[in-house]
């Protein structure tokens, strides 16, 4: 790789997480999420990877992630798990993807275009356990669980909700949660005689907890091998998938005293020697690292110095020797050390979900089968 910045996206690491949920979860189906490009990784390829992994559904936000997938060759269900406009439905309809129904009105603006198409539209329907963003309450779920049934051009196939505080080592809020859920979907099963598909765990729900489960799971950030939050690499261990590299692009030496990057905020302390490294918020590396982060350079880790500039950012080596080309890792492993999102969020109190979202396209990723 002769660019500057590159990510590389280990599929082996995908398969290795992927299996470690499925011998966590057993017989519940898996749901990978691959929103938001998938969580940075590329949604085309990551989504082909799971796919052929076993996956049995696909989850995305939005219904034009849905329809990338339909034209790139994902066949099993897909649902989209958030919410959609009524001008939206024939979209759904039309391409087989599976719909998230939040209330009465969504359910009747399904009803409606399923009719006109002589079809049943899929739906699961979102119940509110504790979040509030989207979905019925769940102490209401008896009357709009029989609104569903008594439409002719739905077909419920699955009740879901969503966690609140599953990245909390405190349980006590997503137990409350999933009892909730629990006793919801037996009044559907009640109403209907069958119990459709119950699905309300996200990552970090399925790793606490065997009673998040029920008939599928969705996990999202660990298929990527990265934490909910930090506290939980001590639950399990995931391979992260992927590693950003960046390049040494200028070497000098800095005289006691003198001054780093916009603003200045650094000053050497003693005559020292500074990389400029070919990465920036430009490329979604987060400017909250001025003067906190730092990356590995052969094998040993040092800080970034001044503000982290829009495409480059400047690192003090000591006494080290550099050259121009060098490879530097931003995230990623270098001899012994190693560098994961989650060390670096850490550092500026950064949501590793948003660090993966944040990167952008201008970095290549290279995919490692
Ligand atoms: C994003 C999302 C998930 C996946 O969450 P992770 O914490 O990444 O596992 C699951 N369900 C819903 C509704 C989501 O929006």
């Amino acid at each position: 790789m002769m660019e500057s910045r590159y990510r590389i996206i280990d599929l082996q690491a995908v398969a290795y997480n992927f299996s470690l949920i499925k011998s966590l979860v057993g017989t519940s189906l898996i749901m990978p999420i691959v929103k938001a490009n998938a969580y940075g990784h590329g949604l085309q390829e990551i989504a082909k990877f799971l796919q052929d992994c076993g996956a049995h559904y696909m989850g995305v936000a939005a219904i034009e992630e849905a329809l990338f997938l339909r034209k790139h060759n994902i066949y099993i269900p897909i649902l989209v798990l958030g919410s959609f406009v009524e001008t939206q439905i024939p979209l759904f309809l039309q391409n087989n993807i599976e719909c998230m129904a939040a209330s009465k009105e969504k359910l009747d603006a399904l009803n409606r275009y399923a009719q006109e198409f002589k079809i049943k539209a899929k739906v699961h329907l979102k119940l509110d356990t504790g979040l509030s963003r989207l979905g019925v309450r769940s102490s209401n779920a008896e009357q709009f669980f029989l609104h569903a049934l008594s439409l002719k051009h739905i077909e419920v196939v699955g009740i879901a909700s969503h966690f609140a505080t599953a990245d909390s080592p405190d349980r006590t809020f997503m137990h409350e949660q999933t009892e909730r859920f629990y006793q919801a979907c037996l009044l559907f099963e009640k109403y209907a005689g069958r119990m459709p598909l119950r699905h309300i765990a996200n990552s970090a729900a399925l790793v606490q907890s065997k009673d998040t489960h029920f008939d599928m799971v969705r996990p999202g950030i660990m298929c990527y091998g990265v934490y909910p939050a930090s506290w939980m690499r001590n639950v399990i261990d995931l391979k992260p998938v992927m590693s950003l590299y960046a390049r040494v692009v200028y070497f000098k030496v800095v005289l006691a005293g003198i001054g780093v990057s916009y603003g200045l905020t650094w000053r050497s302390a003693k005559d020292t020697r500074v990389i400029t490294v070919s990465v920036g918020y430009g490329d979604g590396y987060p400017r909250a690292l001025t003067n906190k982060g730092y990356v590995l350079l052969k094998g040993n880790h040092y800080p970034i110095v001044g503000a982290v500039c829009m495409d480059q950012m400047m690192i003090d080596i000591g006494q080290a020797s550099a050259y121009n080309g060098d490879e530097v890792v931003i995230i990623g492993k270098s001899g012994t050390q190693e560098i994961t999102v989650n060390d670096l969020v850490d550092l500026y109190g950064g949501s590793p979900y948003e660090f993966l979202t944040m990167q952008t396209e201008r970095i290549s990723r290279y995919y490692l089968k």
